[in-house]
């Protein structure tokens, strides 16, 4: 018999896991993750909130960078990491799965008892009535009105946004919400933005719920992430963490696997 890993054993001895994944949790989904092992940016900061609301210029460039970077999300698959966690759910050990992700590969891969802690990209949101709309529609809208945009082919970023540089964007049309005419922005949680208190609570609850938790992808540089490990250090109750290289909450870990999220969760397949 295979000797169990320590992460094995971790999971085994726990009853209902708190579940926090990050970027690293997709990149074998061809989505890049953010940071590098340092915690460090690998490309320029995303767009901001404020810039976003504030600025036609900064909207225009984001959309025209995110009608190239959809395509690549859109095709997005689960990896082994997403159908590892699946399946600790159908094992009944996961009290949630709290995602940094706004891919929804985890619903794509059977998870159902979901907090997509950063809202979720093929929604998008307006800012003045509150619509919401699908992704692949506005997809459709700023292809028709952007023709020449279309052969556009760029690097493709986690949130959907891609590296297109020295491009002046002035001529990419942006549609304005259908019903009230407002800002339309992707149903996700900008840098500077907060996430919407009442998805916070749902999820301490499931931690107070929860005998443990389980980090899988993620840096936690964020502190909308990180809070949730010091809220579980504070109670008590153990926390690992699969990450290659460095997390905030090293400092905080009683375990920490340094692998891939598919390599470390292979017991679990
Ligand atoms: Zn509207």
């Amino acid at each position: 018999m295979a000797e169990s890993s320590p992460l094995e054993d971790f999971v085994d001895r726990r009853r209902r896991l708190f579940i926090l994944t990050g970027a690293g949790c997709s990149v074998n989904s061809g989505i890049p993750d953010y940071r590098d092992a340092d915690g460090a940016w690998k490309r320029p900061p995303p767009v901001t909130y404020q810039a976003f609301m504030a600025h036609a210029a900064t909207r225009r460039r984001y959309w025209a960078r995110s009608l190239v970077g959809w395509r690549r999300i859109r095709r997005a698959r689960p990896n082994d990491a997403h159908r590892a966690l699946a399946r600790l759910e159908m094992m009944g050990k996961s009290e949630i799965l709290l995602t940094q992700n706004v891919d929804r590969l985890h619903q794509a891969a059977g998870s159902e008892v979901v907090i997509d802690l950063h809202g979720r990209l093929d929604h998008v949101r307006c800012m003045g009535c509150e619509r919401v709309s699908p992704r692949e529609a506005l997809q459709e809208e700023l292809e028709r009105s952007n023709p020449n945009w279309l052969a556009l082919e760029a690097v493709v970023a986690p949130d959907g946004d891609a590296d297109l540089d020295g491009v002046d964007f002035s001529d990419f049309a942006v549609p304005a919400c259908e019903r009230c005419g407002g800002v339309l922005k992707p149903d996700v949680v900008f840098f500077g933005e907060n996430v919407p208190r009442p998805r916070v609570e749902a999820a301490m609850r499931h931690l107070d719920d929860a005998d443990a938790m389980l980090v899988v992808g993620s840096s936690l540089m964020v502190y909308s992430g990180f809070r949730f490990v010091e809220a579980a250090a504070r109670a008590g109750k153990p926390v690992a963490a699969i990450n290659l290289g460095r997390t905030r909450a090293d400092h905080l870990l009683a375990l920490k696997a340094e692998q891939t999220c598919g390599a470390a969760l292979a017991f679990l397949l």
